[in-house]
């Protein structure tokens, strides 16, 4: 590790870094435990240590200091990691140091296409301020835009001109960089001798559009979307996005979780809407943990980043078919992974911008408090879809909600989920009822989400139908035993967190090696020594390899030297268990403990071959075996006697 990473390790809170990423709760006197960002889990074992500045996931095995953390859920190289972990702390960068020249010219293209993308917003906010910008502004004020919200979102205005951008920032960059940036577009002019397309000049991609800049989460602008003010069809599509560029990944983004990521840590979920507008519109009022998917389908990764700061949502889509649709397809998706969502649904058929500007914050802050449960909409959706109360209507609504209940991650949500859809639709078919209780019984991953077209969903087949005509006093029957058994699962689920594997001495001993505090080096000394020497007494231990190379570990960190994951887990564990490193009569205790053990171990197998050797009247091994077993009473008695404390 260079001095510069080493500064910047001795600088930074693992603890403060990672809560930048995900939530963390304190979990004992030094550490804090989290949902881990590195795995699907839902309930923490992933683990953070204040004092040795480490993390372990006790779940995937995820471990590691705070580069590691960093680079890990960055998806970026060490130095990367490093540069982002200096910023974070705000400690200078020196000249940077890169692995590969491949690496260097990456960082270098994307630093210099930040530097593009802020050039354009600050050049568009300007604009936006000028004589050009009037007929925006005024739309924006109609929309019940502030300066202040203006500036707040950094809304911009691009002139009516295929140069003005180009020209501005040609100075900054080659035409290769510009063309990547994807603020520019040119037309293909046809085939260079290398076969590669050849293009025309650049000009600007964005013109008379009012525009609204896209950050990434730590608040760089990185694209933009730019709505157009015209109608006709010379004006193009209403709304225009920046291309994929290697800044902007439309999938991986969620507009403003930047500026929502504290909100919603604080308020323990996240209100998710459609359009930037909305977002912008319910931010602006004092609802800042809200976030938008831009209109495109939510995706897994968004999902994923959302992960990091909470596990409840707030779906708030709009009430139209498309809406209704989208917030299908996010329910499903959102169910998969775990999350607890509930459905906003605003009277009058309003999108959520209108609605708080018509009916103001607190009716809409009501709304949100009136959020229904994902079952009870979709139960409601159910009806809505398929009207009537008709065997065909029920069976129909049934294929619709079976595919949503099958997806709940959680035994006890889809057994609730059955029930209220049996009795809110008034399912009383016996052979439907089954099929509801089937749904419950067994969760099915990755059911493919078909929002629009009702006839594609899997239906009940009719070979299982006329197989499942049972009696119903054999269905209650199953049933019963049925429902006893969700309980008991539910219990069982309740932790998920990995087993013990190591023993409480064993936890001592490693602590007692891995000690970096002065105070306690006596400790590690006794610890130290008794390994190295008496290695046997230990080689019958779990963690005797841990052990072996932390008792070697000389002047080195403790997590430097273990390096297999297992006995990771085992380090981790040990640490995490207790806030202090235990004292030197401690470990002589532990060690005494462990060499009693095989003591009485041995003395059990004495007495086991004495019994044998007195059955077969063998006098000179009875003999013999009773001297081995007097020398060990002894050596247990010594050990006894030499007990620290006594
Ligand atoms: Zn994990």
């Amino acid at each position: 590790m260079s001095d510069f990473a080493q500064t910047v390790k001795q600088q930074a809170d693992i603890v403060k870094v990672i809560e930048g990423y995900i939530r963390l709760r304190k979990a004992g006197a030094q550490n804090y435990s989290g949902l881990c960002p590195f795995h699907k889990e839902k309930s923490p074992s992933f683990s953070v240590h204040a004092v040795r500045q480490f993390y372990h996931c006790f779940g995937c095995q995820a471990s590691g200091d705070v580069f590691s953390f960093v680079g890990k859920i960055e998806n970026v190289s060490f130095p990367e990691a490093v540069r982002i972990v200096a910023q974070k702390c705000g400690i200078p960068l020196p000249k940077r140091e890169f692995s590969s020249p491949e690496q260097a010219a990456e960082s270098r293209l994307r630093t210099k296409l930040l530097e593009l993308h802020e050039a354009a917003t600050a050049f568009f906010e300007e604009q936006l301020r000028g004589p050009e910008g009037a007929v925006a502004r005024e739309y924006l004020a109609g929309r019940g835009l502030t300066p202040e919200g203006i500036k707040t979102f950094r809304i911009g205005w691009a002139p009516d001109s295929f140069n003005a951008l180009r020209d501005l920032l040609s100075p900054m960059a080659d035409n290769e960089t510009l063309r990547a940036s994807g603020l520019f577009s040119s037309k293909e002019v046809g085939t260079g001798p290398d076969g590669q397309p050849q293009f025309g000049p650049l000009y600007d991609r964005f013109r008379k559009r009012i525009m609204f800049p896209i950050a990434n989460e730590s608040g760089r602008v990185i694209a933009f979307t730019g709505r157009t003010l015209e109608t006709g069809e010379k004006a193009g599509p209403k709304y225009y996005n920046s291309p994929e560029t290697p800044l902007y990944s439309k999938s991986l983004v969620l507009f403003n979780l930047d500026k929502a990521r504290t909100a919603i840590r604080q308020a323990e979920f996240a209100l998710l809407v459609e359009g930037q507008m909305d977002c912008i519109s319910v931010y602006l009022r004092g609802i800042q943990n809200v976030v938008a998917t831009s209109g495109t389908a939510f995706t897994e990764q968004q999902v994923a980043l959302l992960r990091r700061h909470t596990s409840q949502v707030l779906v708030n889509f709009d009430p139209d078919t498309a809406g209704a649709n989208a917030a299908e397809k996010s329910i499903a998706l959102l169910t998969e992974e775990g999350f607890t969502i509930k459905i906003v649904t605003l009277e009058g058929g309003l999108d959520p911008d209108r609605f708080i500007r018509e009916r103001g914050v607190e009716a809409y802050t009501a709304a949100l408090r009136g959020a229904r449960r994902q079952s009870d909409y979709l139960i409601e959706r159910a009806r809505q879809l398929f009207p009537g109360t008709g065997a065909e209507q029920k069976l129909k609504q049934m294929n619709f909600l079976l595919p949503h209940i099958r997806r709940n991650p959680e035994r006890l949500v889809r057994d609730q989920f059955a029930g209220d859809a049996a009795q809110k639709l008034g399912i009383d078919s016996t052979v439907l009822r089954e099929e509801l209780r089937q749904a419950a019984l067994k969760r099915r991953d990755h059911i493919e989400t078909r929002a629009a077209n009702p006839a594609d969903r899997p239906s009940l087949s009719p070979a299982w139908l006329s197989s499942m005509m049972g009696s119903d006093r054999e269905m209650n029957r199953r049933l019963l035993s049925h429902a006893s058994a969700a309980i008991q699962e539910g219990t069982q689920n309740v932790k998920e967190s990995g087993p013990s594997t190591i023993s409480r001495v064993e936890q001592i001993l490693i602590r007692a090696l891995a000690v970096t505090d002065p105070e306690f080096d006596q400790a590690r000394r006794v610890a130290t020594s008794a390994i190295a020497s008496e290695p046997a007494s230990f080689e019958h231990l779990a963690a005797f390899s841990v052990l072996q190379a932390l008792a070697a570990r000389g002047s080195k960190d403790a997590e430097a030297v273990v390096e297999d994951p297992g006995q990771r887990a085992m380090l981790a564990e040990a640490l995490l268990g207790e806030a202090n490193p235990p004292k030197e009569n401690e470990v002589a205790s532990a060690i005494q403990e462990i060499q009693e053990r095989i003591i009485a171990n041995r003395l059990r197998d004495l007495k086991a071959s004495l019994a044998e050797a007195s059955r077969r009247r063998d006098d000179a091994e009875v003999e013999a075996l009773l001297q081995q077993k007097l020398e060990l009473d002894r050596a247990l008695q010594r050990l006894h006697l030499h007990r620290p404390g006594l």
